[in-house]
């Protein structure tokens, strides 16, 4: 009996996260060049600079 112990499962997490970020790619495929910056182990940062949107993506863990 384990409910209860996080409100969203990690999983669930993850593929909102997997989503996110292929919308985000698929969304700035047609724009120049995105920037991706990898900050650590499992923080990326997309950078669009033609729409100037900027998004934080947090990939899973091992
Ligand atoms: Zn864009």
């Amino acid at each position: 009996m384990r409910e209860l112990e996080e409100s969203v499962p990690a999983e669930d997490v993850l593929e909102e996260e997997l989503i996110a970020f292929a919308a985000f790619a698929l969304t700035h495929a047609a724009c120049c060049d995105v920037v991706e910056v990898r900050v650590g182990e499992r923080c990326i940062i997309e950078w669009c600079p033609s729409c100037r949107s900027l998004r934080t993506f947090v990939s899973p863990g091992q």
